[in-house]
């Protein structure tokens, strides 16, 4: 089946926002007197919903509170996020194709527009969703809106919540490996693809003419 629909997750796999966000949580944990987190330790423990993870390394502190320090944080931090590399090349590979495209994202509307001005990629995504805290609650609304062909739908992500949407969705899904979760934790959510990063996918589309089950066999071998 040749794929017409991608969706993209924001964080890890078109930007590396890393730093912010790691700044951020740290910041919280200061002020909740703990231990601050290194990059290996932030890798193994962050999750979505970002509930499930505050639930675990602040418990009890109210969401509203987390949230302000988190914005008081991220905010003077932001210009340290960057494009991934290979990221708007895919983009612009993908709307040469006339791929409808959507950006399904955790991300915070503001920080997102705040982005724009620096990585403008808006411009190759048609149906941005953003502050989406539980991507598995509300890919079904997605789906029936655009009435969504799982077979020709493909979603790509960083995160187990990534894949775990695609699969509650029934739809096709590849992870990269440019983000926030880790190898062995990613095959775990058997996605059905997993590439390095987006340079990959993108060869594998083009050899493979659009057609999934023609990606995943000439792929054998790259998970
Ligand atoms: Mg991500």
């Amino acid at each position: 089946m040749v794929l017409k629909n991608i969706i993209f997750d924001w964080s890890g796999t078109l930007v590396n926002d890393m730093p912010p966000v790691i700044g951020a949580t740290n910041y919280i944990l200061r002020k909740l007197g703990k231990e601050e987190m290194t990059l290996d330790e932030f890798r193994a423990e962050f999750c979505l919903p970002f509930s499930q993870f505050y639930e675990r390394v602040a418990p009890g502190v109210e969401p509203g509170q987390l949230e302000t320090w988190f914005h008081e944080a991220y905010i003077p931090l932001q210009d340290n996020v960057e494009a991934l590399d290979h990221a708007e090349d895919f983009l612009q590979f993908v709307k040469s194709k006339q791929i409808r495209t959507f950006l399904f994202s955790s991300m915070h509307q503001q920080h997102y527009e705040s982005l724009q001005e620096r990585i403008a990629f808006n411009q190759y995504l048609d149906h941005p969703y953003v502050g989406v805290w539980d991507k598995k609650a509300r890919i079904a609304e997605l789906i029936n809106k655009y009435r969504l062909v799982p077979e020709e739908t493909l979603f790509i992500g960083d995160m187990v919540h990534d894949i775990e949407t695609a699969h509650h969705g029934n739809l096709r899904s590849c992870a990269v490996l440019t983000g926030y979760t880790r190898l062995e934790d990613l095959r775990s959510s058997e996605p059905d693809l997993i590439v390095e990063d987006l340079s990959v996918l993108q060869e594998l589309l083009e050899a493979a003419n659009w057609d999934w089950e023609a990606v995943l066999e000439k792929s054998s071998g790259v998970k």
